[in-house]
């Protein structure tokens, strides 16, 4: 039984090939966008969103579309406006990879619930058998000395159970067939607690990181998932300042968004 730390890493970010987007701009008269953007600061996620929204109003530089005559040229600017006018559907083109790792399957079974604009790859307790507990204990409940002797002692009774129950089943006896692997392996994992450390790969776009950020770092939401969803938070201000930098994060930890629903 070992004591472990939720984690999130980020593993994948967007990526935009500049030469393909100018000669699209070559074609609709757009390349003075390019030109603008800081070539040595390039900020795929947030050039993406940008791109995504000029192709809407051709709004790459005044007078290509007769209707625009002025234009933000600031990517800032441009972006505080699409957030405050809840032009969100621009943002699901920019996606983020995360590995989510050390997370009990209490937080798993609430992200899960975000169906849109998310992929989710989750480790399977079905085939990856339970040999060791590992488990997250808050800070409050590890100074709480009589809790930890109790817990502790249940865990480890609770893996000591996992390992008889393998043996008994003689599940690494020589030819012992996958299937029949995976089916005591799945009835096991009804013996581990919904703490168990596991993890889960997860795809989320901006609009759909910033409606989960939100709720999940709210007052009330529940201890675990406001913590890996504060990091998640942390993780996005850092990658994408011009699409996660309205937020103010309370001293409870919560994460407001200055614009909501986007
Ligand atoms: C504090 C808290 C307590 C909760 N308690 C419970 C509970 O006790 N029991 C329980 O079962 N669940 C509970 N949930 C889960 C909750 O009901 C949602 O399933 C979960 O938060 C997913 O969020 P979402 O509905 O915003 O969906 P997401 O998939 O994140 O969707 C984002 C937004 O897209 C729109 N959207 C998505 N799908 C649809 C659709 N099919 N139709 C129309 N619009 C759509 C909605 O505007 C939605 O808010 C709780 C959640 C929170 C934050």
């Amino acid at each position: 039984m070992q004591f472990v730390q939720p984690e999130v890493r980020l593993i994948g970010r967007p990526s935009v090939d500049y030469d393909e987007v100018a000669a699209y701009l070559k074609d609709v008269g757009g390349e003075s966008w390019l030109e603008r953007l800081d070539r040595g600061e390039l900020n795929d996620a947030q050039n993406l969103a940008e791109f995504s929204g000029r192709s809407c109003y051709r709004s790459w530089e005044p007078g290509l579309n007769p209707n625009v005559t002025r234009i933000r040229t600031e990517q800032g600017k441009y972006l505080e406006n699409l957030l405050s006018s809840a032009h969100g559907s621009v943002l699901e083109h920019v996606n983020f990879n995360f590995v989510f790792h050390n997370v009990s399957r209490v937080l798993t079974h609430e992200q899960v619930r975000h169906r849109a604009g998310t992929a989710v790859s989750q480790e399977s307790l079905r085939f990856v058998r339970l040999d060791d507990l590992s488990f997250w204990f808050p800070d409050w409940a590890q100074q709480d000395g009589e809790l930890m002797t109790r817990a502790v002692r249940l865990l480890q009774e609770m893996e000591k159970f996992q390992l008889w129950m393998a043996d008994h089943f003689r599940l690494d006896d020589e030819g012992v067939p996958f299937s029949e692997k995976k089916h005591k392996t799945s009835f096991m994992r009804r013996f581990a607690p919904e703490g168990v450390a596991t993890g889960l790969v997860w795809t989320a776009n901006v609009r759909t990181l910033r409606h989960v950020i939100e709720v999940r770092t709210a007052e009330g939401a529940e201890e675990e998932i406001s913590l890996v969803f504060g990091m998640v938070g942390e993780l996005m201000k850092k990658e994408a300042p011009a699409l996660f930098g309205d937020y103010t994060v309370t001293e409870g930890g919560a994460w407001v968004p200055g614009w909501r629903k986007v």
